[in-house]
């Protein structure tokens, strides 16, 4: 392993529009690289342009918290950051890989978040992330908290096999268990999931049944992207190794699409099955409005409320409006509530569109989605 440490230009990494999966505008990544090595990583290709080898090296961005103060400080913006869940972490690192034990970023972004007074997300694969109970409890206190643990699967060989370098699922498991008992919202992201290894009916039954075991507030889940380079070539030689007889099932339905997709034909029957499942658990499948709406403004609130809505209904195969419609209303300059009566004047939205959006501003939610969620 080796660890190179640079200065970096900027620290905070600001979406177009609201992601309507972690609930957030605003990323940070304070490492470039994941020793977690897991062989389905997405960093490894070559369009996240990180250094070295994937697995074993690591750039830190040593100036990162200097950085990170003068972003998130109000009395140095003429424009004021959004309120929403800061996200620490992406897909070409973990903030709580090995080498966070030596440079304590994470943590340090932490203490700036909660000083500065927002809500944050934490996603992570590592039970690293119990050191810092107390500031995440802290931030839950004045704001919201949300630690939220990946999984390919809860199956620990499986595990070990394609995620070598994180705790076992059930370690991960625990410290869900954990942070629930000390009174945080906590999710499950069931994603990746293997194709034709942990994607069976069987494996994603007995994750939502743990997730509903710990009562977890939310699972999401997402099938595996395989980008033509370096993550496909890593990725197929495990394959080679593990499982031979699997490649020509592999070659079927990763067919070299620019975003490493799988064929619809394979997303569809997966998310429909992981739907039906789901549904018999009663488990929440989205992060659920009760936990954002008084943090974010009113258009972001209507933005994610509609892209969930067009998430299920496209997840049961069927069409939906309601994307292009969120997408509009990304780019209006004012708020939703001052235009009440020209809101069939915006791009996508119709009466059934108009109906929802107003109840969501007078209530913080629609009965429409609350139905589509679990
Ligand atoms: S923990 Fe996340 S970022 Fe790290 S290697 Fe695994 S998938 Fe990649």
């Amino acid at each position: 392993m080796s660890i190179k440490e640079i200065k970096a230009k900027s620290i905070l990494r600001k979406h177009k529009k609201i992601d309507s999966w972690f609930i957030s505008l605003y990323g940070m990544n304070f490492y470039r690289g994941c020793t977690h090595n897991c062989v389905y990583c997405d960093g490894r290709a070559e369009g996240y342009y990180v250094d070295g080898e994937f697995g074993k090296d690591v750039v830190v961005k040593v100036n990162a918290i200097e950085l990170l103060k003068g972003e998130l400080d109000p009395k140095r913006k003429r424009i004021p950051l959004k309120k929403c869940f800061m996200m620490p972490g992406g897909g070409v690192s973990d903030s709580y890989q090995p080498v966070e034990k030596k440079y304590e970023l994470t943590r340090k972004a932490l203490e700036i978040i909660n000083e500065y007074n927002f809500p944050v997300h934490m996603l992570t694969k590592s039970t690293l992330i119990k050191r810092d109970t107390d500031i995440l409890k802290k931030i839950n206190e004045k704001q919201r908290t949300i630690v939220s643990f990946s999984f390919s699967s809860i199956d620990d060989k499986i595990s070990a096999v394609f995620e070598p370098g994180v705790p076992s699922p059930t370690e991960r498991l625990n410290t869900l268990a954990f942070f629930k008992s000390e009174g945080i919202t906590c999710g499950m992201f069931l994603l990746p999931v293997i194709p034709f290894i942990t994607d069976t009916p069987k494996l994603i039954e007995e994750a939502i049944i743990k997730a509903k075991e710990i009562n977890l507030d939310f699972i999401i889940f997402g099938g595996m992207t395989l980008k033509d380079g370096k993550q496909k070539n890593y990725f197929f030689n495990m394959l080679e190794k593990n499982h031979p007889e699997l490649i020509t099932e592999y070659q079927n339905i990763y067919k070299g699409s620019k975003w490493g997709e799988a064929t619809k034909e394979y997303y569809n029957l997966l998310y429909m099955t992981f739907h039906q499942i789901a549904k018999k658990y009663k488990i929440p499948t989205r992060i659920p409005p009760d936990l954002y709406n008084d943090i974010l403004i009113e258009n972001d609130l209507v933005i994610v409320i509609l892209e969930q809505i067009d998430y299920f209904l496209k997840s049961e195969g069927k069409t939906s409006p309601y994307g292009y419609a969120a997408y509009s209303i990304s780019k209006l300059k004012q708020p939703l509530s001052t235009m009440k009566r020209e809101l069939q004047n915006t791009k996508g939205v119709g009466r059934t569109t108009e109906r929802i959006i107003l109840e969501i501003l007078e209530t913080g939610s629609s009965s429409y989605y609350k139905k589509l969620l679990c």
